[in-house]
């Protein structure tokens, strides 16, 4: 399977997703933000969505059976179920994403 399928297959099968601030509290770590900074142009992006691999239902895949995390040779990748939110900017509309994992 190349990656553009096993990434269709884990969005598609796996990550749960929850549409503005109903999603804020997907997270493994603290409660993402309603808005953030923009790594583009410095602006306020607020919260589109945040995709998230947790619930008692989920079975996975996860994100991190798509690649080895090898800090040791430079290749970060993440090691736990994890979540993602994505923000727009309100200035440039480009996207920006904070995460944090298990
Ligand atoms: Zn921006």
């Amino acid at each position: 399977m190349n990656l553009k399928d096993t990434v269709k297959k884990i969005v598609k099968k796996a990550m749960k997703v929850d549409l503005g601030e109903e999603g804020l509290t997907k997270s493994w770590q603290k409660e993402f933000p309603k808005e953030t900074k923009c790594v583009h142009c410095g602006g306020e992006a607020r919260v589109a969505f945040v995709a998230h691999e947790m619930g008692k239902t989920f079975k996975g895949p996860y994100v991190c059976e798509m690649y080895k995390n090898k800090p040791q040779d430079e290749e970060l990748w993440m090691h736990d179920a994890c979540a993602v939110a994505v923000y727009f900017c309100k200035k440039c509309l480009e996207p920006t994403a904070l995460a944090n994992q298990a």
